[in-house]
């Protein structure tokens, strides 16, 4: 037992000093003899160097798909189970840590991204000298498959018969891992390093592994063209911190747990109590015993220090000085110690908490730096796989913002070619700007995918000629269909492709929503639009889509289908759904191209403050286009403060506001299919070059300027729909049985029961059919009804009152 506190700082520093690495030149010197081999006659060399260390002759170096398939056979179903199940918490926490993309705007104009993107090829180094490790296999491959790299490639050495052990195998076919080969030590790491005729060369090189492996991996990393490696490595090591409440045999079974890694493998105990430290010296020395690999055990315990220290901030003062791989805090409130530790590969809380879980099973990975290298260097993550890539984009404003600065700087360091590169570009943004002094002031396409910039959409025979008498340029055909006469016909001529956008339609639509026609786009319903905006607005994989749930499904949908991510930031429930501005801000700087506000929201039927709205417009400036999706604002007018508050008077402000509006709803036009986005008419631009052709039919158009002639019906219906739900909500409120029901400025109202789905099919058995919007987050037990005739809507009361006594009664009886 060493007591630290008799010992000089010498000494002290001596105590923690490692077995030294047997520095051998030898060694040295043999590994690149051996990488020279494999770099000269590379599969030829893997074979020979194979056959002279492991005496194996190997015929092909690939793992066949025939042995792939195998392995499912060689392995118990409760190994393949745990395996399974390690697997998919190593992937839970692994994909929670992978670093994320970064989009900021350091001044207006200046956007500063960092992307991430997977390596293009590792190599991956699964030891099986004493034992197979198809954990390594997991720790290594999972963050790989997460990391997006392009190829994965495997080396694992083989067995006396030329077999990768059937454990390797099952965990590379769980990563998606079909590259493997039958390599080990110095062959195995030259071999990706370098590439071989069978073997891929990689990029980067990943894994443990023995004193060889471990000279090859930094011999080839220090070689120009060469592969760069994961980090720094040195045998295994474990230092536990435990006080006098820890049980001694545990204690001693974790230091054994390292100690029969390797003989060169280290275990320290720190304690306060030189009782307990007595105790684990003599359970190290029964446990030792029954060990099967007592002689490595044995080795290692040779380099075993038993330290007393004063009390538990000591040995974390002194575990500091050590940085160890492993740290186990074995010790009565143990996370209060936390904050303290400033070096360690990983870290084992409490009493409950073995390494042995952290090496297999918990989630977290087990490739981590030995021999001190915890003081700089971090365990392997998604992080060890990707490349942050930075990149910027200046608008003109953003140039003429920080140019000048840029300029002082080039002048101060003598580099004149620097301070030109951004001189002729501002002198560039004068001269534009002077020539066309009324060239829209938009900047929203910054936002857009660039490569739709310069896209050429679809030229269509009808956009390219509308005037003419005698129209042979469509493929048409020139009788209309049916048997009847053409002057029988209904003004529309079926037989012609339709406007691609109805020039009538288009003026009337402008006229009701108070815009000028350019910005305008009529789709097929909104739903069409919803998808065509994130198509212009969203690289897959990159750019994401905010939205706050529970809200309207389609916007998920089409981002998944897009491939954009979506980030979700929950309305909020104990304050009627209102959104959470502070959180959506503070999302928008994670790559957010499009955030959706749904004004009012289905499915709760509340409207957000416009003052709030325009505030989290200000902070999208620059970032992302806010979608305000009025689908039912036509209901919501009658709301005092609402009046005129579309958020279309906010574009004549800003040109990164899109609104959607619908004659689904409050114009009795649903069957009609026609959705408008009035935008900026740079977007509306982009949109129409995305769109197919002629997305309003000829019928359509017709049905929709005879529902639009008569706009005071409109108005009349959404006066006697508003009294309608009023009279509905004032209904729900009273009846037993409703335990809540959410205030609506829409055509709908969402109310809570004991039991959605029973009430939801007792009254679909009594003929009235509503929505069960219990799948919604934070709308369980909710049902939606739409406001509809008042006759409807007292059929639905009746039906209602009579379901809920139903229920009242068989749940009493
Ligand atoms: N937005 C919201 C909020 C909706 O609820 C709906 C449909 N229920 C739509 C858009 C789609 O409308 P459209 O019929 O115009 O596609």
């Amino acid at each position: 037992m060493i007591v630290w506190n008799e010992l000089t700082a010498a000494a002290q520093a001596q105590a923690l000093t490692r077995p030294s690495l047997s520095a051998n030149a030898d060694r040295a010197l043999d590994v690149a003899r051996y990488i020279a081999q494999i770099r000269a006659d590379g599969d030829a060399s893997a074979r020979a160097l194979t056959r002279r260390f492991d005496g194996v002759e190997l015929g092909e170096l690939k793992v066949s798909a025939a042995e792939f398939d195998a392995c499912d056979a060689q392995l118990s179903a409760e190994l393949k189970a745990a395996m399974h199940a390690a697997f998919a918490r190593i992937k839970h926490f692994h994909t929670a840590c992978a670093p994320q993309s970064v989009a900021v705007e350091t001044a207006p104009g200046v956007l500063c991204e960092r992307i991430v993107v997977g390596i293009d090829r590792v190599g991956l180094y699964v030891p099986a000298g004493s034992a197979p490790l198809p954990s390594t296999a997991l720790m290594l491959g999972v963050p790989a498959m997460l990391a997006g790299c392009l190829e994965i490639v495997l080396c694992s050495p083989v067995d006396a018969n030329g077999n990768v052990h059937p454990t390797v195998l099952y965990a590379a076919k769980l990563c998606g891992i079909s590259q493997v080969f039958k390599l080990g030590g110095v062959q195995a790491i030259a071999a990706m390093a370098f590439g071989t005729i069978s073997v891929p060369k990689c990029d980067k090189l990943f894994g443990p592994g023995n004193a060889w492996v471990t000279e090859a991996k930094l011999q080839v990393s220090l070689t120009p063209d060469g592969a760069a490696i994961d980090m720094p490595a040195g045998p295994s090591e474990v230092l536990v911190i435990a006080d006098v409440g820890a049980n001694s045999e545990i204690v001693a079974a974790d230091l054994l747990s390292q100690a029969e890694h390797g003989p060169d493998s280290q275990v320290v105990l720190l304690s306060d109590s030189a009782a307990l430290i007595t105790q684990v010296s003599a359970a190290l020395d029964r446990q030792l015993e029954v060990l099967g690999r007592v002689e490595i055990a044995r080795a290692s315990l040779q380099h075993c220090r038993l330290i007393l220290v004063t009390d538990i901030n000591q040995a974390i003062h002194v575990s500091n000085q050590y940085a160890p791989e492993h740290l186990i805090l074995n010790v009565g409130n143990a996370r209060q110690y936390l904050a303290q530790i400033r070096n360690a590969g990983s870290v084992f809380l409490g009493a409950l908490t073995p390494e042995s879980t952290g090496d297999y099973n918990a989630g977290t990975n087990h490739v981590l730096p030995t021999y001190g290298h915890a003081r700089a260097y971090s365990g392997v993550s998604v992080q060890s796989f990707v490349k942050l890539i930075t990149v910027q984009t200046l608008s003109a404003q953003g140039l003429n913002a920080i140019g000048p600065e840029a300029i002082t700087f080039a002048h101060a360091e003598g580099l004149e070619a620097h301070a030109l590169a951004v001189q002729k570009r501002l002198e560039l943004i004068e001269a534009t700007t002077n020539d066309a002094p009324s060239a829209a002031k938009s900047t929203v396409l910054a936002l857009a995918r660039a490569e739709f910039l310069t896209f050429k959409g679809y030229s269509s025979a009808r956009m390219e000629a509308s005037t003419g008498a005698t129209f042979l340029n469509a493929n048409e055909s020139p009788w209309p269909p049916g048997p009847d006469a053409p002057d029988s016909m209904d003004a529309v001529a079926l037989n012609r492709y339709p406007e691609p956008q109805p020039k009538a339609l288009l003026q009337r639509l402008a006229k009701i929503y108070g815009v000028a026609e350019e910005s305008l786009l009529i789709g097929r319903g909104s739903d069409e639009l919803i998808d065509l905006l994130t198509r212009a607005f969203c690289r897959a994989g990159i750019d994401r889509v905010l939205i706050m749930p529970p809200t309207f499904g389609m916007y998920k949908v089409c981002a998944n289908v897009q491939g954009a991510d979506v980030i979700e930031v929950p309305l909020l429930a104990e304050n009627n759904f209102a959104p959470d501005w502070a959180a959506a801000r503070a999302a928008l700087s994670n790559g957010v191209k499009l955030a959706y506000v749904c004004t009012p929201n289905n499915p709760t039927g509340g409207a957000v403050e416009p003052l709030e709205l325009r505030e989290f417009v200000i902070a999208a400036a620059g970032r992302a286009v806010v979608v305000v999706d009025e689908a039912y604002f036509e209901y919501s007018k009658a709301q005092s403060g609402f009046e005129n508050k579309s958020a279309i008077q906010m574009l004549q402000e800003f040109d990164h506001v899109v609104i959607l509006r619908t004659l689904s709803k409050a114009y009795g036009l649903a069957g009609a299919r026609i959705g408008c986005v009035i935008a900026h008419p740079d977007v509306i631009k982009l949109l129409r070059t995305l769109m197919a052709p002629y997305p309003i039919a000829s019928p359509v158009v017709s049905a929709a300027l005879r529902g639009l002639s008569d706009l005071a019906l409109v108005e009349e219906r959404i006066a006697c729909l508003i009294a309608e739900r009023k009279r509905i909500a004032t209904a729900l409120e009273n009846l037993n049985g409703v335990r809540k029901v959410w205030a609506s400025v829409a055509n709908f109202l969402t109310f809570e029961v004991a039991d959605a789905r029973a009430v939801y099919r007792s009254l679909a058995n009594r003929g009235v059919v509503i929505r069960d919007v219990s799948h919604y987050p934070g709308l369980s037990q909710n049902l939606r009804v739409s406001v509809g005739t008042p006759l409807e809507n007292t059929q639905f009361l009746n039906a209602l009152t009579a379901a809920l006594s139903a229920s009242t009664v068989s749940s009493h009886s």
